[in-house]
């Protein structure tokens, strides 16, 4: 029977507890049966990460284990080229994943920039977006651009309002680097292997 399949796309250096809260909320807004973590290997016009893309997903696995509705894939990780979207897309449309129906989970900012993703039209017709956005914040512009590429393209995206949350994985790092605690931002399992692996200090 075909599912509804959420993908959490980001770089995810590191995950914290704004990523999960958001994957929740939607699994439960959109009626999803799972939904995929899917950290980038190399992504598209972007500096190094910080933590190397092993360490990223090692955290990602450990954050997600805990709840069955998770899953870390490692899809990108495992490729050595540029981490485009509709590569990843279209491997999982030639698994398992084969008659499901897909969504994309993004922070709404890269809605604006969706047109210039590679073979953005074919991506249109192959999976759904839902594009976060934090209570408060006017994402005007957002809102435009998804009713111009629905009307130009037939683009499905949906804007969902997530929980004030105001966690950023450069928050993170920065009091990683500034000693600070990151009790309470990012589960334990991984705030202990950030610890173990000496991961931020240098900022
Ligand atoms: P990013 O650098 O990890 O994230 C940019 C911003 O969005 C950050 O503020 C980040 O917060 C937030 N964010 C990251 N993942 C999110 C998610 N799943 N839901 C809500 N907010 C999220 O990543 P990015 O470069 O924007 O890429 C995000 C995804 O889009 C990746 O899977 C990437 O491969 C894909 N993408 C594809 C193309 C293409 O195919 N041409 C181009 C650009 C992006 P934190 O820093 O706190 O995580």
């Amino acid at each position: 029977m075909s599912k509804r399949i959420g993908i959490m796309g980001g770089t995810f250096d590191p995950i914290h507890y704004g990523h999960l809260v958001l994957a929740e909320e939607v699994l439960n807004a959109f009626s999803l049966d799972k939904i995929y973590f899917i950290p980038v290997g190399k992504a598209p016009h972007k500096d190094e990460e910080k933590a190397d893309k092993d360490m990223r997903f090692q955290m990602v696995q450990l954050a997600t284990i805990t709840n069955s509705n998770f899953r870390a894939l490692s899809i990108e990780i495992d490729c050595e080229e540029v981490s485009y979207t509709i590569n990843t897309v279209e491997k999982l449309k030639m698994g398992e994943n084969k008659d499901d129906e897909l969504f994309f989970i993004t922070g709404a900012d890269a809605i604006l920039y969706l047109d210039s993703w590679m073979r953005f039209e074919e991506l249109f017709s192959m999976c759904s977006f839902i594009a976060a956005t934090r209570p408060g914040i006017d994402y005007k512009n957002v809102l435009e651009k998804i009713e111009y590429l629905k009307d130009k393209y037939g683009a499905n995206i949906y804007p969902i309002e997530v929980p004030a949350l105001d966690i950023s994985s450069t928050e993170i790092r920065d009091r990683v680097r500034d000693d600070r605690s990151i009790k309470y931002l990012v589960p334990e399992s991984v705030e202990a292997y950030i610890k173990k692996n000496n991961l931020y200090k240098k900022g």
